[in-house]
């Protein structure tokens, strides 16, 4: 935990600046129970002080949780090009709280702010609030979020808007670009502190290895396949994998116009910024590939100190080009489990590929299908298959679930111990965008209420919960396509 690096070259001690009369918009009691903070019966921070501390005004108010807040300084590439000096430009880290690094995003100008104001609107506030709190529930690698606070004090984007304060949690903050910030400073020293450090704290199986160097860079190109593959499972397309926005722990983070498929779409572009849709759903494991070549660029002056840079390119590519493999076999194991399916089988991966192929022909609902696989009877004759109505190609439809069902032969399991798999496995509730969208609407009226239902129910996503049936629904028609960009 904590930065690892000091010094002007690396971070800017800054405090944050104070947001006018705060309020709570959302906070997240089952993590903030984690952390031992002490809740009144409206389920927020008993003590005032975290109202202060969560806005960013509590060093202004002489109130010194966190003492030595700083902003760090990485580079990184965007949209495919090397993008120079980017850094925390609107997130202070204030230092550490349990097992996670606290930091508040939107909590004014640092030293890389270059021509931003520091803040974040509402509405993105609440979104990666949310977002990031129903991918921990779902089970896949993310940074938390402890809460968001808000303020009537303007801020300008396309539209006059308000601004917030997310707080987010990980054990580390540190992304591919900042590898790639102090490689292109020729700063080997600050590379092997970064280095160093993730071996001792968040890597440590490589420490012993014969090239920890090495090992740690397998390490986390494995943790990103394995992240990725996740990601395509559920339906999460994170709209913009530049590198500076990659976490060198696995983990997702920086949620910007993120988005869950609803209708199922290969090529479906989250991003309204993206036109070229280089982070497309289906582009997302290649992006992850290529910014993991990032990562082995930033790491080449390592692995330089102990061979000759055509060796070290080697030993780099080596382990690249495991990526493929690697994010392969996650891909197949989700979704095997998404289908219910135990062992494993030469076929399986044309079983799902097929399977993925008419969803996308029929757009159907990639959370609602997946879901009714819950439904399939291994004897049962598929035309009274739950799932049928769904699919506009009946002919190709039957012919797969035909496929599936032998498939399924091949299984020592009853119905029953697939079904409960596979309802533990494929959630009923996530985060839709018109869910999101209903609670921000309110939230800009300053009703929080909604912000707090969505996290309950999100908090859940494997559970009936019959009681918030609606939560789970397709978005209606006219709420399909709501547009997101990068401006937050
Ligand atoms: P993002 O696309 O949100 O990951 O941001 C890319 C870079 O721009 C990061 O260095 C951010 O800190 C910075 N940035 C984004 N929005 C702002 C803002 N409103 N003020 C200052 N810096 C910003
Ligand atoms: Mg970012």
């Amino acid at each position: 935990m904590a930065f690892p690096l000091q010094g002007d070259d690396t971070c800017q001690s800054i405090a944050p600046t104070p947001l006018p009369e705060p309020y709570w918009v959302g906070f997240s009691s089952s993590l903030g129970r984690e952390l031992g903070i002490a809740l009144n019966e409206s389920k927020l921070p008993a003590d005032p002080l975290w109202l202060s501390v969560l806005s960013g005004n509590a060093l202004a108010n002489k109130e010194h949780i966190f003492s030595n807040p700083i902003a760090t300084a990485y580079s990184g590439h965007q949209f495919g090009i090397w993008a120079g000096q980017l850094g925390d430009g609107r997130a202070i880290l204030l230092g550490d709280i349990g097992p996670y690094e606290i930091q508040l995003k939107g909590s004014g100008i640092t030293r890389y702010s270059r021509m931003g104001d520091g803040r974040a609107v509402l509405r993105s506030s609440i979104r990666e609030f949310l977002g990031s709190e129903a991918m921990h529930a779902l089970g896949v690698p993310t940074s938390r979020a402890l809460a968001v606070t808000g303020s009537k004090k303007p801020v300008m984007r396309e539209t006059l808007e308000t601004a917030a304060v997310c707080t987010r949690l990980a054990p580390s903050f540190l992304r591919v670009g900042h590898f790639e910030h102090f490689a292109a400073a020729r700063q080997t020293e600050r590379l092997q502190q970064l280095a160093d450090y993730l071996l001792d704290i968040h890597y440590q199986e490589c420490r012993d290895s014969d090239d920890p160097y090495l090992s740690l860079f397998s390490a986390m190109s494995r943790r990103s396949a394995e992240l990725v593959a996740h990601w395509q499972s559920v339906g999460f397309c994170h709209g913009v994998l530049n590198s500076d926005n990659i976490s060198v722990l696995g983990l997702t983070i920086d949620y910007g116009p993120f988005g869950m498929m609803d209708r199922f779409q290969m090529d479906h572009i989250c991003n309204h910024s993206d036109s070229q849709g280089r982070y497309a759903y289906h582009n997302q494991p290649q992006i992850m590939h290529w910014n993991m070549a990032c990562l082995a660029g930033g790491m080449l002056p390592l692995l330089e100190k102990r061979y000759s840079t055509e060796e070290a390119q080697q030993k780099l590519q080596t382990a690249l080009e495991q990526f493929p493999t690697q994010y392969r076999e996650a891909w197949l194991q989700r979704f095997r489990a998404k289908l219910g399916l135990l062992e494993e089988h030469a076929n399986d991966f044309e079983l799902i590929e097929n399977l993925l192929q008419l969803m996308h022909q029929s757009r159907v609902d990639f959370t609602i299908t997946f879901r009714l696989f819950a439904q399939v009877q291994a004897q049962a004759d598929y035309q009274s298959n739950p799932l049928r109505d769904h699919f506009i190609d009946r002919q190709a439809f039957d012919a797969w679930m035909q496929s599936y069902l032998d498939r399924l032969k091949l299984e020592q399991r009853s119905d029953l111990s697939r079904q409960n798999a596979i309802l533990n496995t494929n959630p009923k509730f996530v985060l839709r965008n018109y869910l999101a969208q209903h609670a921000i609407l309110l939230a800009q009226q300053d009703d929080f209420s909604e912000i707090q239902k969505l996290l309950q129910i999100l908090e859940n996503p494997y559970a009936e919960q019959p009681e918030h049936e609606a939560y789970s629904a397709p978005p209606p028609k006219e709420l399909e396509d709501i547009v997101l960009s990068c401006s937050s």
